[in-house]
């Protein structure tokens, strides 16, 4: 029996429920009607009654939870029947109470979102990823008939980071892990910013508590040299807009804390670097006004050209509208200004949380919702490409949830959002699921380039497509949008067994022929020695996979012809022992090339991170090259000796060498300088060669070497730091 309003009995038993409980009236009080309030109040009774008697881990009542829940909802500004059902969110899974139950009490409408919340009951035999994996899955599918449920996990989760404290340290890693894996990330994409901030300090707070404390120390130290530098600047603005007689407030900003980290760790910056960024908000009350703010400050300061940035034209894919600008202030220092309207900085902080209390008429509301619901359609779209597999579901999501974009236009002047790193084949993909399965190439900015080309902000791309092209399993290596990784998936997948067996024969008989060999000449047992070698069980598997792209029929064929002799092929680990190592084998370094000779390309001298592309070379081996390599291209256009390839995870601190080119000037002892910087940086020269000198300049050409990208990266900065050089790049072919 639902408990009602006056329900001294039960209250009386929790006092602590009783505080909460008030604490609640008073927020939906503020902007609910006593009708919906009376509502709430009951469902918050009914609350107390099911789990009278349980604890949290913490030692409170189990019963403060909910409410804690029904709390953050209200300040979101959350309706009658999503608080409701925060208030009833672990009614069905932690009290026994069946759904008809719940069904009967409250009606369909909470008891399916309260449902959506509650996670499948787990399966003993499944892994702990597997099943939670189940439970994502679950829940987007509630979502898509209720967005209310993600709000109201959401709300859930936060509540239960701030008291993760009484669970262990295994759960806290594992807890803490999944929220800035999936559930921040999916708050920013909703746009609830002001949840997604506090998920994400709580999470770095609990997943790596000691850099947590050394940063929010060193944020600490900080602050008052910050406000030495911001307090001057900020009178000096304060009284430009005074002038200007634009209505607005102005706030200094300050990074948090997780933010800060990421930033450390992408960029490889220290904290100084990107905590000395000073940043101000300026919030003002018409649209308008934003504009003529932005001629304020760039009347006021000199803008970096290419930091501005018009998110109220063209919006985020979650809906954020604002105004951004770089402008060098005082002492020469960049300041970042984020110039948005008062309603356009609240919807930032709440994002769809407050879409329900208004009615529904509000135009901007509506966008909101538009915005969420579409991204959610394009995740329930991969769902149904995942075929169920709740695991693949997941990484496809958290592809999906980085939505660090960039917007693109289609000839017809549509626009495309997608992620930075985008290539053709995503933007197709985007476009249309038939065109991305057709594309060859492309036109960017009328430009022909090829399909692994990287996409940048602003560029127009018309997709080149023919009728006989099909999804090669090479995009996979380069695609980074869920939708085209799913695309291309479903298309391998479906590609039907049988015509892969016949072109993965026609595809060896050819290799084999050219050898001097074919398939009815291999004796049985130097087949199934081969089979075995390749952990395959049948001809058939191995035919499917040369058809399908996974295996070279040039490597396949070399083992099957010639299985003793293998020149300069080395087999897997556990045969190896019968041959004996080639001399001029390298360790492996790529995945997929099971024990074939690597070489890189000395054109373009990869290095791990590199997006990377393989050819054969009979009697080579693998040639690795740059995706972007002239060479590469040129040679891809002879079909079927590109292969698959991608850096191995772990290898050991190999060195590769890369060339630099770069412009000294000719001081004496420049290129002393240059040698010793580049040796403190780790890394080893092997030759320079001085190309030419006007006297003032020389051109330089250095071999050194690095581990890969990221120490690279290091190296050119290092470089880049000495006053003597006045041009740096890495050389590609
Ligand atoms: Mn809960």
């Amino acid at each position: 029996m639902p408990a009602t309003v006056e329900n001294p009995d039960v209250l009386q038993r929790e006092p602590a429920a009783q505080r909460l409980i008030r604490e609640l009236c008073s927020i939906i009080t503020q902007y609910l009607d006593s009708k919906q309030v009376y509502e709430v109040i009951q469902a918050a009774h009914y609350a107390v009654e099911a789990h009278s008697g349980q604890m949290r881990k913490s030692g409170e009542a189990y019963i403060c939870h909910p409410l804690a829940v029904a709390i953050i909802l209200a300040e979101m500004r959350m309706d009658t029947k999503g608080i409701m059902a925060g208030l009833l969110h672990d009614v069905l899974e932690d009290t026994g109470t069946p759904k008809l139950r719940l069904i009967d009490d409250f009606g369909g409408e909470i008891a399916e979102m309260v449902d959506g919340v509650s996670k499948l009951s787990r399966l003993d035999s499944k892994s702990r990823a597997q099943a939670q994996a189940e439970n994502m899955r679950k829940m987007f599918l509630a979502m898509g008939r209720d967005l209310r449920v993600i709000v109201v996990k959401l709300s859930d989760r936060l509540h239960n980071m701030r008291t993760i404290k009484a669970m262990s340290q295994e759960a806290q890693r594992r807890i803490a892990k999944e929220t800035l894996e999936i559930y921040a990330p999916i708050a920013n994409r909703l746009g609830m910013n002001q949840i997604r901030l506090e998920l994400e300090d709580l999470g770095f707070k609990a997943l790596y508590p000691m850099r947590y404390r050394v940063l929010k120390q060193a944020l600490k130290d900080a602050r008052g040299r910050r406000k030495e530098v911001m307090a001057p600047m900020e009178i000096v603005i304060r009284d430009r807009f005074q002038t200007s007689g634009i209505e607005c407030t102005i706030a200094g900003r300050e990074k948090h804390l997780y933010s800060i980290y990421k930033k450390m760790r992408s960029k490889k910056l220290s904290f100084t670097e990107i905590y000395d960024v000073y940043a101000f908000r300026v919030l003002t009350r018409e649209l308008d006004d934003c504009y003529r703010s932005l001629g304020v400050v760039h009347g006021l300061y000199k803008p970096v050209p290419e930091k501005f940035k018009d998110y109220i034209a063209v919006q985020k894919a979650n809906g954020y509208q604002s105004l951004h600008t770089v402008v060098i202030g005082s002492y020469g220092l960049p300041v970042e200004f984020q110039i948005r309207t008062n309603e356009m900085h609240t919807r930032s902080e709440t994002g769809i949380a407050a879409h329900w209390a208004y009615k529904s008429d509000d135009q901007d509301n509506q966008d909101e919702k538009t915005f969420a619901h579409e991204w959610l359609r394009g995740i329930l779209e991969i769902q149904d490409h995942t075929g169920g597999d709740p695991m693949e579901f997941i990484d496809h999501l958290k592809v999906d949830l980085f939505p660090d974009e960039i917007y693109l236009f289609t000839p017809q002047g549509g626009i495309i959002k997608l992620p930075r790193g985008a290539t053709v084949v995503d933007f197709a993909y985007a476009v249309h699921t038939d065109l991305g399965n057709s594309s060859v190439s492309a036109r960017i900015n009328r430009h022909l380039a090829p399909l692994h080309t990287q996409l940048e902000n602003g560029q127009t791309v018309e997709v080149i497509t023919t009728d006989w092209a099909k999804p090669n399993p090479v995009w996979l290596n380069y695609v980074v949008t869920a939708k085209a990784r799913a695309g291309i998936r479903a298309y391998l997948r479906n590609f039907k067994q049988k015509e892969a067996v016949s072109l993965g024969r026609n595809l060896l008989e050819r290799e084999l022929t050219e050898q001097g060999s074919s398939l009815a000449e291999i004796p049985e047992s130097d087949l199934s020695k081969c089979l075995h070698a390749m952990g395959l069980d049948s001809l058939t598997e191995l035919l499917e996979a040369i058809g399908l792209g996974n295996r070279m029929p040039f490597l396949v064929a070399k083992r099957l012809s010639q299985p003793e002799s293998q020149a300069g092929i080395k087999l897997d680990n556990h045969s190896s022992s019968e041959f004996e190592q080639p001399v001029t084998s390298v360790p492996l370094l790529i995945k997929g090339s099971e024990g074939v000779v690597v070489n890189m390309a000395k054109c373009c001298r990869p290095i791990p991170g590199d997006c990377i592309v393989g050819f054969f070379h009979p009697g080579r081996g693998i040639v690795v090259h740059r995706c972007e390599c002239h060479t590469a291209s040129s040679v891809q256009k002879k079909q079927g000796n590109w292969l698959d390839v991608e850096w191995q995870s772990n290898l050991n601190d190999q060195e590769f060498t890369i060339e630099l080119q770069l412009e000294l000037l000719n001081q004496r002892g420049a290129l002393a300088k240059l040698a010793f910087v580049i040796a403190s940086a780790g890394s080893n020269i092997e030759n320079i060669s001085v190309r030419n000198e006007d006297g003032v300049i020389s051109s330089d050409v250095v071999l050194l070497t690095v581990k890969d990208r990221i120490h690279l990266a290091q190296v050119m900065r290092k470089i880049k730091q000495l006053p003597v050089v006045t041009k740096l790049f890495r050389v590609s072919a």
